[in-house]
């Protein structure tokens, strides 16, 4: 068998810990693999890379999740869920594509205790990929987003949505969870202070899912002696599941976690 290539596609790229996690379980679980990362400015040109590069497989991140939703063949429950997919294989020369975010962000959560009700910050394709499974495991899911237009789907699909113009921040929420990309590359919050300080403060804990960094959002929480998560579990948990697909299914999941998560120390 020859050697199979995999890669993840992003803009930005270059903070990413996947190359680090899938290279190093091919390796110790003997699996002739080879996973790099891929810097594409325009997500248009996603499936002619993918299939240039002589990919069998890849995981997308931000921005290009919808777009790899659009280039894909055939789709899984939860890609068609999300309309976004993180996660693509090759098979018979037909592109598939998954949503590992969702269930991956499910299982990270598990270690909070007494959660009933989600404030989600940011719309966008993450938000759409677990909002939906994290509802039908039955939480009450709540969205706030700086602009308007990406909640029209939550809407349609029946959440409780906010702009900063309507949201009534005195409200409680057991967990907040930064689901935008502000802080990933920048010093920004993902909403305006007074209104994160308010239900921070109203909060039983804090998940950023933004990974190796302390962003804005989870500085403001821990100043506020709030419990706090970043996103290294979603990333681990998220990974496991694309792992398994990438090797069609060779490996047990706890076989995987346990290798994906020793890429970390
Ligand atoms: P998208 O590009 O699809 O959506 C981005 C969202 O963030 C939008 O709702 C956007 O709001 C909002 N946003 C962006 N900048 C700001 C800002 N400065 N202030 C307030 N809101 C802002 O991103 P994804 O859903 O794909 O990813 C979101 C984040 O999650 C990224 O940082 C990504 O790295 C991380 N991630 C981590 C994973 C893990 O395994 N730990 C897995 C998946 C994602 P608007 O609609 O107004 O533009």
């Amino acid at each position: 068998m020859s050697k199979k290539l995999f890669a993840i596609f992003g803009n930005p790229v270059a903070h990413s810990k996947s190359p680090l996690m899938h290279n190093f379980a091919f390796q110790n679980l003997e699996f002739d693999g080879c996973y790099g990362r891929y810097l594409l400015e325009n997500g248009n040109e996603l499936k002619d890379k993918f299939i240039s590069l002589g990919l069998s497989g890849a995981n997308i991140t931000v921005p290009h999740k919808e777009e790899a939703f659009r280039a894909c063949d055939e789709l899984d429950e939860f890609a068609k869920i999300a309309k976004a997919v993180n996660t693509i294989v090759l098979r018979d020369g037909k592109l598939y594509g998954y949503n590992t975010d969702g269930a991956g962000f499910l299982k990270s959560i598990s270690k909070f205790q007494d959660i009933k009700t989600i404030l989600i910050l940011g719309a966008g394709g993450t938000a759409q990929s677990t909002s939906i499974i994290l509802r039908n495991s039955g939480y009450e899911v709540t969205i706030l987003n700086r602009s308007q237009e990406r909640l029209k789907s939550f809407i349609d699909n029946g959440f409780e949505c906010y702009t900063f113009d309507n949201f009534d921040s005195r409200r409680h929420y057991d967990l907040i969870v930064n689901m935008t990309s502000a802080g990933l590359t920048d010093d920004s919050l993902a909403a305006p202070s007074n209104i994160l300080e308010q239900i921070i403060k109203n909060s039983k804990a804090c998940m950023d899912i933004i990974y190796g960094k302390e962003t804005p959002f989870l500085q403001l929480a821990k100043s506020l002696c709030k419990p706090t998560s970043d996103g290294s579990d979603m990333l681990l948990y998220q990974g496991v599941l694309a792992f398994d697909y990438f090797t069609n299914h060779k490996f047990n999941h706890l076989e995987i976690e346990r290798e994906l998560r020793r890429a970390f120390i």
